[in-house]
């Protein structure tokens, strides 16, 4: 679809290889193709700008090697710096010494949750764990039940209200309600894992954001991963932002890689929020899932 970045640095080269140090002039005509391959793969402006700007720096110290031509140089340099702001190793996931690990998730309405909960699960169960997934969206019709049916494909069991007892409330029950009890059964029954799907809205809402909040209070997670659609580009860097300040995240599950999304949210977010990418979601199927590689993340960013 775009011209990746090494076809066009292999254009902006063409005479240039063994010249000794790159050229001011080799340099900007660098870090204006490197601009627009990372805008191209949705990587928000000022992110780009500070990341061109660190590439620019390390370019000017480098001598061009014989070995590699000046592009396979540049790219080299780029694709390092892609992976050390991505977070260099994969971060994993944090568990509670004593008591079940609460995992609660968050995200806008469509961004992949309560089909990621369920693909955490699974993979949870391949570690060894014991995950209970827990059915605190309440308010999108079906939401409890298609988390049910997510579990029974992967075989972990869900805790949700029961069918036709909403507490009385007419919005749909109590998920905070919900999210403390099943922190209690988890605990009654040994599961080691819980895993909180919460509700979701299609744009940042304060009541969201709120009740959110409130399931935080109440189950004290372990890890709260903000879940977000990769396909929604450069959108994701301000639902990240409404999202760290309104509940607070410790990481990010980047979901539908499969679409032809380039993933320059992932650098964004990193980059912005602090908060590290820790798992990839890329499909339809339950083992559509993995632990997030920095690596391959910055090759779909530059190819
Ligand atoms: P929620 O509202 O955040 O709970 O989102 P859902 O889990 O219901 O997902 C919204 C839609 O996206 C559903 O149709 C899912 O099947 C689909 N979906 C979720 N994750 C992926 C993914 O990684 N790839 C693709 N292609 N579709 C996904």
């Amino acid at each position: 679809m775009f011209a990746t970045l090494s076809d066009r640095l292999a254009d902006t080269f063409k005479n240039l290889r063994g010249k000794g140090r790159l050229s001011e002039a080799d340099i900007d005509a660098t870090a204006r193709e490197i601009r627009i391959a990372l805008l191209e793969a949705d990587v928000a402006l000022p992110v780009v700008k500070d990341f061109v700007a660190a590439v620019k720096e390390r370019a000017r110290g480098e001598e061009v090697s014989q070995a590699l031509n000046p592009a396979q140089q540049v790219i080299k340099i780029v694709n390092d710096e892609l992976v050390e702001i991505l977070g260099g190793e994969t971060r994993r996931l944090r568990y509670a010494k004593t008591g079940p690990t609460v995992i609660m998730l968050a995200g806008l309405q469509g961004a992949g949750k309560t089909t990621l909960a369920a693909k955490l699960a699974l993979w949870l169960k391949e570690q060894g764990k014991s995950p209970l997934l827990v059915a605190c969206d309440l308010q999108r019709p079906n939401a409890v039940q298609q988390l049910q049916v997510n579990g029974d494909k992967v075989g972990v069991p869900v805790f949700a209200p029961e069918a036709g007892n909403t507490g009385g409330n007419e919005d749909g029950g109590d998920p905070v309600g919900v999210a403390r009890a099943s922190i209690e059964e988890a605990k009654r029954r040994l599961f080691d894992v819980v895993i909180v799907d919460t509700a979701g809205r299609l744009g940042v809402d304060a009541e969201m954001m709120g009740q959110a909040a409130s399931i935080r209070d109440a189950v004290q997670p372990d890890e709260v991963l903000f879940v977000v659609d990769a396909m929604i580009g450069q959108d994701a860097l301000t639902t990240a932002q409404a999202f760290l300040d309104g509940v607070g995240f410790d990481g990010v599950v980047l979901t539908k890689l499969d679409g032809d999304a380039r993933g320059g949210a992932a650098l964004s977010i990193r980059q912005v929020t602090g908060r590290p990418v820790m798992f990839a979601s890329s499909g339809e199927k339950m083992t559509d899932f993995d632990v997030f590689h920095p690596d391959r993340m910055a090759s779909r960013i530059l190819d």
